[in-house]
């Protein structure tokens, strides 16, 4: 199967019911872009650039930021590219973005977004830099850690903002723009945050953590950080289909690297999928095994399970018969 999926990785995803996938890679710096490529991704869902700009010691200028996020465009074209905004807190300290003083639960805290509520500075100049690459380049736009209809209003008006700092008066017409779905509050209310939006992005690494209350990556509370709880699967069923007509639903965090995983989020509704680059090709190659209605049928199974280990089954099972 490894095999088949590397020597398809250049092929769409397309279910056997004619349905095409859109399989993209998440992208941390202009080499791992590089590598997404080769393995075939259709663009890239999720550009973190906190982690393209990890190592340096201060903020890269307007100019800066353009010649790089230009690059990694330019890696993919025609496909566009999703940029996110700094997501810096939580488990992600950036050195030249102010850190919040101690708190005891920073994934709680003022990370994300959130972070320049007092001062917009470092998110107008890149959000300035984004427009400016967007004018000549397929790009969208994507804002972490989104909670209110306030923060959606937020965001646009920094958009609004850096357009015009960048001479442009309004953001380019063809810049997509779109939110995180990583909050509970935010899936909950989706119909209602995404309107007039491009797209969706459901941030499936901090959506578990936070509707399980189960810190990502802390071993003691491993257990009810389960991501397949019919709770997690439940909730983005509920963005699927609660997102407006017309707006774009991804995923990207780990469920999307599972390839076991690609039929039942696309059975639960999604319509694109995020990936680190390595595994892009297999998660084409399980959604080319099967058709929307058979994922449909899948998750709609998994939903009615009594917990993740019931679901956990139910995909060996499906996994066994699909091989
Ligand atoms: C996520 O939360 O799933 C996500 C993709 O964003 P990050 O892992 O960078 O928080
Ligand atoms: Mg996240």
């Amino acid at each position: 199967e490894r095999e088949a999926a590397l020597h398809n990785a250049h092929l769409p995803a397309v279910t056997t019911d004619h349905v095409r996938i859109r399989v993209k890679a998440n992208v941390s710096s202009v080499a791992v872009a590089r590598l997404g490529a080769g393995l075939g991704a259709d663009g890239s869902g999720l550009i973190r650039t906190e982690a393209v700009f990890a190592q340096w010691r201060q903020a890269p200028t307007t100019d800066q930021q353009v010649e790089v996020y230009r690059a990694i465009a330019d890696v993919y074209h025609p496909h566009p590219v999703t940029i996110r905004t700094w997501d810096a807190g939580g488990d992600k300290p950036l050195a030249f973005v102010p850190r919040e003083a101690a708190t005891a639960n920073p994934f709680l805290g003022a990370r994300g977004l959130r972070a320049f509520a007092d001062d917009p500075t470092l998110v107008l100049e890149q959000l300035e830099a984004i427009c400016r690459v967007a004018v000549d380049r397929r790009i969208r736009v994507l804002f972490p850690m989104i909670t209110t209809a306030a923060d959606v209003a937020t965001a646009r008006e920094l958009l609004d903002r850096a357009a015009r700092r960048a001479g442009l008066g309004r953001p380019p017409e063809h810049l997509e723009v779109g939110i995180m779905i990583e909050v509970p509050a935010a899936a909950l209310r989706v119909r209602q945050l995404a309107t007039g939006l491009d797209f969706v992005s459901i941030g499936s690494n901090d959506l578990v953590q936070y509707v399980l209350a189960a810190e990502r990556g802390n071993p003691a509370v491993a257990p009810w950080s389960d991501r397949l709880e019919p709770a997690v699967l439940e909730l983005i069923r509920h963005v699927a289909d609660g997102a407006p007509d017309g707006v774009d639903v991804s995923l990207c965090g780990a469920m999307a690297a599972d390839p076991d995983l690609a039929g039942l989020l696309v059975g639960l509704g999604v319509t694109e999928l995020s990936t680190s680059a390595a595994t892009v090709p297999m998660v084409k190659q399980r959604l080319r095994a099967g058709s929307t209605a058979e994922f449909r049928a899948l998750a709609d199974r998994a939903l009615a399970a009594a917990d993740a280990g019931e679901v956990r089954a139910l995909l060996e099972r499906a996994g066994r018969r699909a091989t």
